[in-house]
């Protein structure tokens, strides 16, 4: 016997989410189904706002909701150094560690030819732009430490270093193969802390 259509729906929806196998789905939707009204309500409305409110802020392309975001209109931050990172989560873990007090800039990914993204498919001509307009001295790359991460941060240290700033990389306090994302935040400080110059 087959789902009600609006089960079904939902089920199918589900697994369209990474991780998410059908099994899952189904015990999620199960699991909404039986759930109070009112958190079912908040459910969905968060569904939305994420998508209606989130934004990406103009000057540093950090998640956001205002813009530019908190982390940019910060005046007790230092605007002459930048730490680049490939996504907004990492930003996340190395604000978690605590020592870090410049700006960021997040790339949206890293390049992967076998993938196709290259160097126009990431936010690097506005990074050049800020620096160009900016006082940066010190561009920090925080790209992860994987094939992809450090081909984007040699790739970047060549282009930035013709413009006269110091281009440091963080220390591979971090497991190869690993992700900023997922690090504990001392392993995240202590990488800052051993950046090293490209
Ligand atoms: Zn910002």
């Amino acid at each position: 016997m087959a789902h009600p259509p609006s089960m079904a729906r939902l089920i199918e929806q589900l697994t369209r989410l990474p991780g998410i196998g059908e099994r899952t789905a189904t015990r999620l939707a199960f699991h909404i189904l039986r759930a109070e009204r009112e958190y079912v309500q908040v459910l969905a409305e968060s569904v939305l706002a994420v998508k209606n409110d989130t934004k990406l802020c103009s000057e540093c392309f950090a998640l956001t909701e205002a813009d530019p975001c908190r982390l940019c209109t910060d005046a007790e931050r230092a605007d002459d150094v930048l730490c680049v990172v490939e996504e907004p989560a990492d930003l996340l873990a190395v604000e978690r560690a605590g020592s870090f007090r410049g700006r960021y800039h997040v790339l949206h990914g890293t390049i992967a030819p076998l993938d196709g993204i290259g160097p126009d498919d990431l936010k690097i001509q506005p990074l050049l732009v800020r620096i160009q307009q900016r006082a940066v001295s010190e561009v920090i790359l925080a790209t992860n430490p994987t094939v992809e991460g450090e081909a984007t941060a040699i790739y970047l240290a060549k282009l930035l270093k013709p413009l006269g700033v110091r281009v440091t990389r963080i220390a591979h306090g971090i497991p190869v193969g690993g992700d900023l994302e997922y690090t504990d935040v001392m392993t995240v400080g202590r990488a800052l802390d051993g950046r090293r110059e490209m």
